[in-house]
């Protein structure tokens, strides 16, 4: 008796909320998800799930807002630009994160991609050189809720060594070469995902073995340049 009184009144209180809240781009949002998400093939269901629940217009400009939900990427200021949906679902898939992974980006942009990653992951330690987006991500991604996201203004060339191992590695900006350290920051079976190229660029998938590194070439891609140190001349 007592706990059908509860339900009912904890039903009330959903409603209300949603009430209080609605959300305008919420069906465009589903739109999105199934017909440039699901529609090329992405059909794992936690990975949709986190794509309808994150809000991808509050991680764009108030002058790109009404663009969110289309099928490209759309600039954020400082050159950069937040990938497109199916890219960000792609990525995030690749991943294959399980609930308590420990995930770490590279590029941090936006910080929609670190929020679809906090969806499905344990923890999320993102990276971005460019320090006032990662301040603009930190606010977005706190005032959102999403508490298990550590944002850090930096080169993410040598990872986040103190947060490794990680299960998962995502560079969302393309490189020259695959950065070392990311490699080493693998835990066993982990997997780093990353643009390699420059003006041809191939979206790579390096998993960690009991033996060393499987690697595999999974599409073409055009991502950003990763700057920093990846661009010094080797040692
Ligand atoms: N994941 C982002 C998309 C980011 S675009 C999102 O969801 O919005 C790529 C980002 O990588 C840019 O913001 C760029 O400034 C950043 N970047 C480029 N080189 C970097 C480096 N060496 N370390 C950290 N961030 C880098």
């Amino acid at each position: 008796m007592i706990g059908r009184e509860l339900a009912a009144a904890i039903g009330c209180a959903v409603a209300a909320l949603g009430a209080a809240a609605p959300d305008p781009y919420a069906a465009q949002r589903l739109r999105m998800v199934s017909e440039q998400i699901e529609a090329r093939g992405i059909s794992d269901a936690r990975v949709l799930a986190a794509l309808r629940r994150v809000p991808r217009h509050a991680f764009v400009p108030a002058s790109e807002r009404a663009h969110a939900y289309q099928d490209r990427a759309l600039p954020i200021g400082h050159g950069q630009t937040i990938s497109q949906p199916y890219v960000v679902a792609l990525m995030t898939d690749l991943a294959a994160l399980g609930a308590n992974a420990r995930v770490l980006e590279i590029g941090t942009g936006s910080g929609y991609q670190a929020a679809v990653l906090a969806e499905l992951a344990g923890a999320v330690y993102s990276i971005e050189i460019v320090a006032p987006l990662a301040r603009r991500a930190a606010a977005t991604l706190a005032q959102l809720g999403y508490r298990s996201v550590h944002v850090r203004a930096g080169d993410g060339y040598r990872g986040w060594p103190e947060a490794a191992p990680f299960d998962a590695i995502l560079v969302t900006a393309a490189a020259p070469r695959v950065p070392p350290a990311l490699l080493e920051q693998l835990a066993p079976g982990g997997r780093l995902v990353i643009p390699v190229g420059g003006a041809d660029q191939q979206l790579e998938v390096h998993r960690r073995t009991e033996r060393g590194f499987e690697v595999e070439r999974v599409v073409a891609v055009r991502f950003v340049p990763m700057t920093g140190e990846v661009r010094a001349p080797p040692p």
